[in-house]
C-alpha cells in the first residue's frame, strides 16, 4: 500500500475512534497459523501457503491488541512511531 493510502486510511481510523497503530508481522517467527487474516480480513490476507500479506498495516488499537493477542506464534507487533 502507498504511504499516500496508509495516511488517507490512518486519517480515517483516527476519525472513527481517535487511534490508528501499524501493525508488522515478523517473518521469521511467524508459522502461517492465519489467525491473523481472520481476525483482520480487510488488512491481510494469505498466500498460497497460508503466510500473510499485508494489504493496509493501519488497524485500530483495539484490532491491533486484538491480532496481536491471538496470533499463536507472538509473530505480530505494533510498529514504534
Ligand atoms: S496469526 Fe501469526 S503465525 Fe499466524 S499467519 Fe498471522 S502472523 Fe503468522
Amino acid at each position: 500500500m502507498s504511504s499516500r493510502a496508509e495516511s488517507a486510511t490512518r486519517r480515517a481510523l483516527e476519525a472513527a475512534d481517535g487511534a490508528a497503530v501499524e501493525l508488522r508481522i515478523d517473518r521469521v517467527a511467524c508459522t502461517g497459523h492465519g489467525v491473523c487474516a481472520a481476525v483482520l480480513p480487510r488488512n491481510i490476507e494469505l498466500d498460497e501457503w497460508g503466510y500473510p500479506i499485508v494489504r493496509d498495516p493501519m488497524v485500530t488499537a483495539q484490532d491491533a491488541a486484538t491480532a496481536i493477542k491471538l496470533c499463536p506464534a507472538m509473530a505480530i507487533y505494533r510498529a514504534t512511531p
